[in-house]
């Protein structure tokens, strides 16, 4: 008889304290959990989280990691609260610092950056898909600065980036790192289209990996047009958050 081998832990459901709340856009929370694997998780992968109501009906969702790697014992997400969203309103209308919630990972094996994988690294973001990316750009600072990385991020209006005056800070200071922000909401904004995506490849040079992350439309279209901009479809990475 075969005996079925055992889960690994990280896909056994735990429970973990939320420790910090705080908004990062109207829609937007950060929330950051007390975990075991705060210093071993690849930035880019996600954590699934599970929400038992009284009846003992449950709700399972994804979310990304925002953080680092890092010795703080805690692991950042970046909640949007979507409208009639079950488990992302729960984070952004209910929650409470103190709560305890079922969450299981780190999870996802192909949709993530280490520093041995070098670069230059083009990341490619839409609305909330910019929170597993802001985890790369954050390690890529702490543990390899000097792999050239670009960022272009579509988002609807300005107050809608995440981490805004963090990434501005980022680009400003950090050698090799460049923010190509488009506001699709906001007068004169357009989407990510062809000519962008052609002047982050000039400023960056021949991406190693590119990493795709948003809405199925969002990512379908990007991936697309970094095709017809010319990148090998082996070095694009893609993660959809669904809408
Ligand atoms: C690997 C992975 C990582 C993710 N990381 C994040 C993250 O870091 N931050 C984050 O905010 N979300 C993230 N998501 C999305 C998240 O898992 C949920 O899908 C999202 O929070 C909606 O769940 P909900 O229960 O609130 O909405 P539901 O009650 O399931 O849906 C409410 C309404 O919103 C629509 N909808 C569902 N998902 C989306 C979406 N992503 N965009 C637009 N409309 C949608 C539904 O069609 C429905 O009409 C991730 C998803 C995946 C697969």
């Amino acid at each position: 008889m075969i005996e079925p081998r055992p889960l690994p832990a990280r896909l056994h459901w735990q429970e973990a304290e939320i420790v910090a709340i705080a908004s990062v856009t109207p829609r937007v929370k950060s929330v950051r959990f007390r975990v075991g694997f705060a210093d071993a998780f690849r930035p880019g992968q996600h954590v699934d989280v599970r929400l038992t109501a009284p009846d003992g009906y449950q709700a399972q969702r994804s979310y990304s990691i925002a953080s680092a790697p890092d010795a703080s014992g805690t692991i950042e997400l970046m909640i949007e609260g979507l409208d009639a969203g079950e488990v992302s309103g729960f984070f952004t209308e209910v929650a409470e610092i103190g709560d305890r919630i079922e969450l299981r990972g780190p999870i996802g094996g192909s949709f993530v950056w280490e520093p041995r994988d070098g670069g230059p690294l083009l990341l490619v973001a839409g609305g909330s898909g910019v929170v597993p990316l802001l985890a790369m750009l954050r390690h890529r600072a702490a543990a390899a600065p000097g792999v050239p990385a670009t960022l272009v991020y579509s988002a609807r209006t300005r107050g809608e980036v995440i981490a805004r005056d963090e990434l501005a800070e980022r680009a400003h200071r950090e050698a090799g790192f460049s923010l190509i922000l488009t506001l699709t909401r906001e007068p004169g904004g357009r989407r990510i289209d062809r000519a962008m995506l052609a002047l982050a490849l000039e400023r960056l040079g021949t991406p190693a990996h590119a990493f795709v992350c948003g809405s199925n439309p969002f990512v379908g279209a990007v991936s697309d047009l970094l095709l017809d901009v010319g990148l090998p479809p082996g070095i694009i990475r893609t993660e959809r958050f669904g809408g």
